[in-house]
């Protein structure tokens, strides 16, 4: 059996090795590095892929989401509300841009933000709430599109793991995650679903206007060569990165089909077991593409199970171990935590197994009967 990875990123590339060191080396002696015909080509077929108008590249996922805020104009001390189990690139914008975080706790089902927690979170200061779509499932963007409306406020939907997801509204029509509010970001950090070998991120919107501010500010506020009419940034998709994005692109459905095959496959093999709760999708089947596949384990030895699964060379992760209102760089007087009973309790049970494009029934049989028998 092939050792086992928690992303296969090598086995990944050998399968399309020859169309990307193609494009890599046409790029290379194109020598057009930085914004090449290549970043137009992706941001296009982006595009046309999340039927949305804009695609604004951008140099990472962290990036995409300051960058998103600050084109809304924000004041000092307004409010956004966003999860408080969730890595670390939301809260961390929110602060650098001397606003203020309002953490909101989650769902157990999904591990995405509560609706009811965002209503109770809304004052007259609050302008925007970040929805994350987290471990490849679609938040509920019909209700949050709901309390945006009724509340004045914008929507930025982090979507750095769940490119490709779709939701489906009441009427059945579908929406690409990260297309839903008023801006959509991505990332496209190698392990994410869409990975390019290197750092990379995008911002999505349908609003003409967002699309203009958002692309000034990528490029230092110029529309014009060494005129600067906003405050901006330097945050480029790299015309490498981005003509090999341009070939993976076409394969990110067979990739989170991929996923979702493996999921169910390992959902199967814990169904009896009374001791794991395996991941809850709400939604169709194409709401979850599976970015991680997270277990609970409810008999206390999670950090048990991490340390007998590594002694037998399987890999996990814990996705998140420390809520986002207790981590020391984050820490307020305005937190209860009696508003963070899901999180404070899901960061001690949580366990995520390898998931990635390249499982084998081999590898799946060989983690998930190393689960079983620890926990049995
Ligand atoms: C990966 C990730 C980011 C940040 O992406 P980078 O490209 O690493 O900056 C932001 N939010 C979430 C939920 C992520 O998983």
């Amino acid at each position: 059996m092939k050792k086992i990875e928690m992303v296969d990123l090598r086995g990944q590339y050998q399968k399309i090795q020859s169309k990307v060191d193609d494009s890599v080396l046409k790029t290379i002696n194109s020598a057009s590095f930085i914004n090449g015909p290549q970043v137009k080509s992706f941001q296009k077929h982006l595009e046309k892929y999340l039927r949305v108008k804009h695609v604004i590249p951008c140099a990472n996922g962290t990036d995409a989401l300051q960058i998103a805020l600050m084109a809304l104009d924000l004041k000092p001390g307004d409010e956004v509300i966003t999860p408080d189990f969730t890595y670390a690139s939301t809260i961390e914008v929110i602060l650098l841009l001397g606003l203020t975080p309002v953490l909101v706790d989650i769902d157990i089902d999904t591990f995405n933000i509560d609706v009811s927690g965002i209503k109770n979170a809304i004052s007259s200061k609050t302008k925007a709430i970040i929805p994350v779509h987290l471990f490849g499932q679609v938040a509920s963007m019909n209700k949050i599109l709901e309390i945006a409306q009724e509340n004045d406020l914008y929507i930025i939907e982090d979507n750095a793991q769940s490119l490709g997801s779709n939701f489906t509204f009441k009427d059945g029509s579908k929406k690409k995650a990260g297309t839903i509010g008023h801006i959509g970001t991505t990332s496209f950090f190698p392990s994410k679903n869409l990975g390019a070998y290197g750092d990379g991120g995008a911002i999505f919107t349908e609003d003409d206007d967002l699309a203009h501010t958002l692309r000034g500010i990528v490029n230092h506020g110029m529309y014009v060569r060494y005129y600067h009419d906003l405050v901006g940034v330097n945050s480029r998709l790299d015309s490498i990165q981005a003509s090999i994005l341009d070939i993976k692109l076409d394969y990110l459905d067979d990739y989170n089909n991929s996923r979702c095959i493996a999921a169910s496959k390992y959902n199967l093999r814990f169904k009896d077991q009374s001791n794991i709760i395996t991941p809850i999708r709400v939604g169709e089947r194409d709401s979850h593409v599976f970015h991680q596949y997270t277990l609970r384990i409810l008999n206390r030895k999670r950090d048990e199970l991490v340390k007998y699964l590594n002694d037998r060379n399987i890999p996990c992760g814990i996705y998140y171990p420390v809520p986002l209102h207790l981590q020391k760089a984050y820490k307020s007087n305005r937190y209860n935590q009696s508003d963070f009973k899901v999180t404070n309790q899901v960061v001690k049970e949580v366990i995520s197994l390898p998931m990635h494009t390249e499982l084998t029934d081999d590898q799946l049989d060989y983690i998930s009967s190393y689960v079983i028998k620890f926990l049995n």
